[in-house]
């Protein structure tokens, strides 16, 4: 777009709805055009002048970004609090040819500024929010109703409800709750024409036509910007006993998992492998095994069951050769602070790498195929002669494969590719999928093509992109991300 015409948005938006919310500050716009997964992308500064910044504080300010770009065709690219993982929510893309590449020009619309808890409903455990309110702060909201909004991506301190609807994530209490898909009854949304929606209802049963609230979660920001949503809440769980195992190997640590559930059903399952527990060691400076972790949330209904719990769990973990375990109940700082070692995974890894990029995958099987899907990743690690790091949601089938790689050398990005590609297939062949919770964005849409040409279904992009047209017939709603260009 020449700058003249960027100009002209710039200005008409500022009439539409003032200064305070529209920004063409080139630090201000530095510091939103990239998420958590192109954050390495060095633009010139003198390319932030294509970009511009809206911060609606209300939804007709969204209506009037969305009519100001359809008048100029501009790309808007909605944004809660960027930290996608699937190049969703910047300005960075991946093309067709696996380049990377900047969109010319667009409006980022950032949510933040909509951040009100506007209503809990304690008896129809029902809350009503705007987009940017984060997940965490509704939890810490909802602890004096003795309820919780259950899904919790470990970004959940700063994930924002819009973002995390709209890659339909999931989190470590996966095992329990799945994901956003099974929380939102209903969304209020802006499409790609400028018109509001509200769409689903208050009620945990409701039948609407068709179910538009549910196509909206996962749909990435390409069939409209989200401005209100009703979620499920649940009766927060009173006494959670947390378990923190350390085994010689992975079978150990899938067996004892297993085994404690096929007694009770743990609220949280994570394992994380030996390399990334040393990466954890040395980044938050503590002193864990070198060996493979697993994570166990186990709610009590009685507080006396404390000493079965615990013995039940220690004799299954004793049968499997454990050999640390730690453990905590009820003593906050404890509780939390086990947590945090498993939630430092990602950030760990980010620090202690050894090549310039992490490209985390998001793969998933049925639990029952975990152990060949490991044993699979392990036989593609050795071929290629590169590290693949595994960690994550053991109790739903969803562990990351991490690859590291200098995505500006083209033979190690392709390395990195093609790594990625064969650990897709093997997830596809064990009955698994490509992407579970982290959304398909631009950098997994060959991914998408290619499960959709393993099950036979690749006609199923014509209802994708028919579906895209009728929500925003001129394609402004986050172009090129989730659905591939023609
Ligand atoms: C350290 C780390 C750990 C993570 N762990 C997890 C995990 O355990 N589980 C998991 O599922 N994910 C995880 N993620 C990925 C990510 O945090 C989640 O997907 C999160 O829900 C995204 O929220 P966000 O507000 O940052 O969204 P953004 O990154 O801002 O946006 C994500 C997508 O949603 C769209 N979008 C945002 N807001 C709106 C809106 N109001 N209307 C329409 N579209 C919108 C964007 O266009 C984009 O396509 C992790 C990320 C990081 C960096």
């Amino acid at each position: 777009m020449a700058s003249n015409a960027i100009d002209n948005v710039y200005n008409d938006l500022l009439k539409a709805i003032g200064e305070n919310r529209v920004s063409n500050d080139p630090v201000e716009i530095g510091l939103h055009i990239v998420d958590a997964s192109s954050y390495y992308f060095d633009l010139d500064t003198h390319e932030y002048r294509n970009y511009i910044l809206v911060k609606p504080s209300n939804e007709r300010e969204v209506v009037e970004t969305v009519r100001t770009a359809l008048k100029y065709r501009i790309p808007i690219i909605p944004q809660g609090s960027s930290t996608s993982l699937a190049m969703g929510s910047g300005v960075i893309y991946l093309d067709e040819l696996l380049q990377y590449r900047a969109l010319r020009s667009a409006i980022i619309v950032n949510l933040s500024k909509m951040n009100k808890i506007v209503d809990i409903r304690p008896t129809d455990r029902i809350a009503e929010v705007e987009p940017g309110v984060r997940i965490d702060d509704l939890n810490t909201k909802l602890k004096s109703y003795s309820l919780f909004f259950p899904i919790d991506p470990a970004s959940a301190r700063v994930a924002s409800v819009g973002g995390a609807i709209s890659t339909g994530a999931g989190g470590l209490r996966g095992a329990r709750f799945g994901t956003m898909r099974d929380w939102v009854l209903a969304i209020r949304f802006v499409d790609g024409l400028g018109r509001v929606h509200s769409v689903g209802c208050y009620t945990i049963k409701c039948r609407q036509g068709l179910d538009l609230a549910r196509l909206f979660v996962g749909s990435e920001g390409v069939l409209g910007i989200v401005t209100r949503a009703v979620l499920k809440l649940w009766p927060a769980p009173r006494h959670v006993y947390r378990f923190l195992m350390f085994f010689h190997d992975f079978l150990d640590a899938y067996r004892t998992f297993i085994d404690i559930r096929s007694r009770r059903q743990p609220l949280v399952a994570e394992y994380v492998e030996d390399r990334i527990v040393k990466m954890i060691s040395g980044s938050l400076g503590l002193k864990l095994p070198y060996a493979h972790m697993l994570l166990i949330d186990i709610e009590l209904n009685l507080l006396d069951e404390k000493a079965h719990i615990y013995k039940t769990v220690y004799e299954e973990a004793k049968k499997h050769g454990v050999i640390e375990i730690r453990s905590s109940l009820n003593d906050e700082e404890d509780f939390e602070k086990l947590y945090m070692i498993r939630r430092s995974m990602f950030p760990s890894i980010l620090r202690m790498k050894r090549k310039p990029h992490l490209i985390a995958e998001d793969t998933v099987v049925p639990v029952s195929k975990i152990p060949e899907f490991v044993e699979r990743v392990k036989a593609i690690e050795k071929e290629h002669g590169e590290d693949v790091l595994l960690g994550g949601h053991l109790g739903d089938g969803n562990l990351h494969p991490h690859v590291e790689c200098d995505l500006n050398d083209p033979e190690d990005r392709r390395k990195a590719m093609d790594i990625a590609a064969k650990i897709a297939v093997s997830a596809l062949k064990l009955m698994g999928s490509v992407s579970a919770e982290h959304g398909i964005g631009s950098l997994k849409l060959d991914l998408l093509i290619k499960e959709l040409k393993f099950k036979n279904s690749i006609h199923s992009l014509d209802l994708m992109k028919g579906i895209k047209k009728v929500f925003d017939p001129y394609n402004i709603l986050n172009p090129g991300r989730v659905i591939p260009p023609d």
